[in-house]
């Protein structure tokens, strides 16, 4: 597997002008060779399939990393990177400028001299990233069920009214550690009423309350892969005015969910969510984005936002998230994690959305 995505690297180094890529980035580099250390890089290029790391991952680099590469243990990567190039003339070597610090690149530009030109390559890795081989759909829809399964015994079948937020969190996390997996993807949200309007709110060590909102986001990281999922439950009788806010929000959920498939734009996905809230009344209190990409990031590639100007691909991961924040009253917020089919998408994740109401 490893192979074919170096070889579609290398693709992407030849269409770029570049006779080399440097991936030193950590995720990257997992992606593209399997390595899961925490120092380490490598080489593409015609002819050259090198993976750098220090002595400290001999037998890791061993296990992980196939004999398609050919292994340097060595205690300076960029020395060792750059001397790979000792005798190299007139080429170009394409580097990751979105991760690379100035101070690394300095060393490596002294280091490589003029006989090399370092080229900004940023983003060629994530771009590929972004459309998943089906092993790793599985592996992200097992993260997905995971943290469902951890939602339900904590929150619909453990009841949150009169806990505080962050001991909910805190039990969220212990239940997906305890079926596997590695730890969360982020640190997990749950905010109810007010606090909910914050849609990256932190858990508090504040009783959630009866009879309001409760937004609750999540994820497992499983197997390298990261999981996403939010569901706001009501925790008793709500205000008519929460209840529409919620029925608001599914249906910018569903209606956008239902025009997944590859084709589209991620701004134009985007959109059918936002008109169905601006129209709504509410276009001022949606202030991010529809979805992203999740993979071995829990944020990346491609995004369903204004920004989005990427045509949706077979393989991509996204989530789609509406939300509406109303400041110090609630916030609402769903979201489904699905991958991209030719003609739909395939929801990983399995909790049901209509307004569910827990103790
Ligand atoms: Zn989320
Ligand atoms: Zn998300």
């Amino acid at each position: 597997m490893s192979a074919s995505r170096a070889e579609r690297l290398q693709e992407q180094v030849t269409e770029r002008g570049l006779d080399a890529l440097l991936v030193t980035e950590l995720v990257n580099l997992r992606w593209l060779t399997g390595f899961t250390g925490s120092n380490g890089a490598a080489i593409v290029g015609p002819g050259r399939r090198i993976f750098l790391t220090d002595f400290r991952y001999l037998t890791q680099a061993a296990d992980e990393v196939g004999d398609a590469w050919e292994h340097r243990i060595i205690p300076d990567l960029l020395a060792a990177a750059a001397e790979e190039f000792a005798s190299a003339a007139g080429l170009r070597l394409g580097f990751d400028d979105l991760h690379v610090t100035v101070a690394q690149h300095r060393r490596l530009a002294e280091k490589l001299e003029d006989r090399v030109e370092l080229v900004g390559a940023g983003g060629v890795i994530e771009g590929l990233r972004a459309v998943k081989d089906p092993e790793e759909i599985d592996r992200i829809r097992a993260a997905a069920e995971l943290a469902d399964d951890a939602f339900r015994e904590v929150v619909l079948e453990g009841g949150i009214v009169g806990r505080t937020e962050r001991d909910v969190a805190l039990d969220l996390e212990v239940a997906m550690r305890r079926r596997g997996a590695e730890g969360v993807s982020f640190p997990p949200i749950i905010a109810a009423g007010a606090h909910g309007a914050l849609p990256h709110a932190s858990p508090r060590d504040v009783p959630i309350p009866a009879d309001t909102l409760v937004v609750v986001d999540w994820g497992a990281q499983l197997d390298g892969y990261a999981s996403d999922c939010t569901r706001t439950v009501a925790t008793g009788e709500l205000d008519p005015q929460d209840a529409e806010v919620y029925a608001l929000v599914l249906r910018a959920q569903e209606t956008a969910l239902a025009a997944i498939q590859a084709g589209p734009t991620g701004r134009e996905i985007d959109a059918i969510a936002r008109t169905i809230i601006d129209d709504a009344g509410h276009a001022e209190h949606f202030g991010h984005g529809l979805g992203h990409g999740v993979g071995l990031a829990v944020h990346e590639g491609p995004r369903l936002s204004k920004l989005g100007e990427t045509a949706l691909a077979a393989g991509n991961v996204v989530t789609v998230e509406p939300g509406v924040y109303l400041p110090g009253r609630i916030g609402v917020r769903i979201e489904d994690l699905v991958a991209v089919t030719a003609d739909g998408a395939d929801v990983l994740n399995g909790l049901p959305k209509a307004l569910t109401r827990v103790a």
